[in-house]
């Protein structure tokens, strides 16, 4: 049976397991390079050009540039373990899950982007809504 992923161009099919490896758009649009297969660790070497491919893959052997960002197997099981796929790209590298504090922006002047701390909060007080 042929299978509908055998030209597409940012779904790669393993010619050898037929696990299907999604190439994500984002980091492969423009490709040249060698991709490891997430299903049985074969090299490929393929070109992606705006998304297009210009061939298909064609056994490589290692080290392989790039792994696919998810993948399938012919029976539907993901797999998404991080030694064979690529963990998605970040908008920020250095993001640590929390807002870094900053008391200055980036041309000097003082902003509050810090917690308040107790010292902060001597000489304020509580909220209060006018009219009751
Ligand atoms: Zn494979």
């Amino acid at each position: 049976m042929s299978s509908p992923f055998r030209e597409t161009s940012l779904i790669l099919e393993c010619p050898k397991c037929e696990t299907l490896n999604y190439l994500d758009p984002f980091t492969f649009w423009n490709f040249k390079g060698k991709i490891k297969c997430a299903g049985c660790d074969a090299i490929w070497a393929y070109e992606l050009v705006n998304g297009t491919r210009k061939a298909a893959p064609a056994a490589a052997t290692a080290p392989h540039d790039k792994m696919p960002g998810y993948a399938q197997s012919k029976d539907w099981k993901t797999i998404t373990d991080f030694s064979k796929v690529n963990k998605g790209p970040q908008a920020r590298e250095d993001f640590q899950g929390k807002p870094i504090p900053i008391s200055k922006s980036k041309r000097g002047n003082p902003v509050s982007g810090t917690p308040l701390t107790a010292a902060d909060l001597v000489g304020s007080r509580p909220k209060q809504f006018a009219g009751k």
